[in-house]
């Protein structure tokens, strides 16, 4: 960073901060070059003058949280069943219509308090490397660039061991962090089908082993059924979904260390689009099915000490902004305020690497300033209780 740009000192007084427990508690906390030098947790006792330099935010009253890490979201998307690829009009430039479209996804993300996400697919590497190099304003990325899923109309052709290892090493040349495969249906899948897998345990297994090889790490769609039990036993890093995960398989899952991204608040919506009749009809009683049956999964994995991370799963326009939306979905799933905040925040960035979800000493200085108590999560539906953003120490909202 040059010394033009080097970010000036802040010091943040009088909010109510939370710790790495989700507990709040009055504090003083002094950023320079980005991260944390200074938490004070007794503010007047000592260090409560003004560092040369640097810009007081007083916020007496407001409350202080790291920036939320969004784990499952889609930035390349814009549209519900979009297939990820604008089309270009004569002699239109995809590039730069996506890149109109995408931008403001990016942007909006970030104001809303996202200071880091993972791309679930529909995300370039380039995007990542445009946000990190500041080109483009938005999350700190990592990306899983495109979805693998499986061929069902060739016949399995397109599935097999050696196939999908050549897959892998094929997203990973393109820069994917992640490798996301798609091991059950969704939504849109042909009724009774959704908990069949896509892959056989032999093909989970060598992805997982492929990626590990390469550096990169599997986050796995699967509604349930033997494509979970798979996924956390070949050691894939996070099961999206989730949403009929039993107890034995949360067992195993905190036994390996597989983390679950549950994505409530999209089924919510979806339900509320197919209510509308904005989808077919056969999606409706499916999706009832999964808003009833999804918090049963949180809860079960929850207990058995499986770690729970937010995932928004927003792919569209009038979605990309309103992630934290989620936060409360986590909590009246049984996970509480404080195991809502934190796994918005820390068991994200634990899961995602890079920023750290934590506001202590030494820590790249992520935060979101509230008008409110978030211990009410309510407070997330209401985007304008974020007062502030920070991501790397400057203000972005
Ligand atoms: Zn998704």
């Amino acid at each position: 960073m040059s010394p033009l740009t080097a970010p000036v000192g802040l010091v943040v007084r009088g909010a109510h901060v939370m710790d790495a427990d989700g507990a709040f508690s009055v504090a003083r906390i002094e950023v320079s070059g980005g991260r944390i030098v200074a938490v004070e947790r007794r503010p007047g006792a000592a260090g409560d003058e003004r560092p040369g330099g640097s810009e007081i935010v007083e916020a007496t009253g407001l409350w202080l949280i790291p920036g939320i890490v969004d784990c499952h979201t889609h930035l390349g998307w814009t549209t519900f069943l979009h297939d990820d690829e604008p089309e270009a009009g004569p002699g239109g430039d995809v590039r730069a219509r996506r890149r109109a479209l995408v931008a403001p996804a990016l942007a909006a993300t970030l104001r809303a308090g996202v200071t880091s996400a993972r791309d679930a697919g529909g995300a370039e590497a380039e995007l990542r490397d445009e946000v990190a190099a500041g080109v483009l304003p938005g999350p700190r990325l990592a990306v899983a660039v495109e979805i693998i899923t499986a061929q069902a109309s060739s016949g399995g052709a397109d599935n097999g061991v050696e196939h999908l290892r050549e897959r892998v090493r094929g997203l990973v040349a393109r820069g994917a962090d992640w490798i996301k495969l798609m091991a059950t249906g969704g939504v849109m899948a042909a009724a009774g089908t959704e908990l069949e897998s896509a892959f056989s345990e032999e093909e989970i297994f060598a992805v997982v082993d492929e990626a590990r090889v390469l550096g990169a790490r599997v986050m796995v769609h699967a509604w349930g059924g033997p494509a979970v039990t798979h996924a956390i036993a070949a050691g894939a890093a996070s099961i999206e979904h989730g949403i009929f995960l039993t107890r034995e398989q949360a067992v195993a899952g905190a036994a390996n260390g597989t983390v679950l991204v549950p994505t409530l608040a999209i089924y919510a919506e979806v339900a509320q689009m197919a209510e509308r009749g904005e989808l077919p009809s056969s999606v409706l009683d499916r999706v009832r099915r999964v808003v009833a049956a999804h918090p049963v999964a949180v809860r079960t994995a929850h207990e058995a000490g499986m770690r729970i991370v937010l995932g928004s799963d927003y792919g569209t326009t009038d979605q990309h902004g309103r992630n934290l939306t989620e936060i409360d979905h986590l909590a009246r799933a049984g996970l509480g305020a404080r195991h809502a905040l934190l796994a918005a925040t820390r068991n994200g960035a634990e899961l995602l690497g890079g920023g750290s979800g934590l506001l202590e000493v030494g820590e790249v200085f992520d935060a979101v300033l509230l008008d409110a108590d978030p211990r009410d999560t309510g407070i997330f539906l209401r985007p304008d209780a974020v007062v502030a953003v920070y991501q790397d120490g400057q203000k972005v909202r």
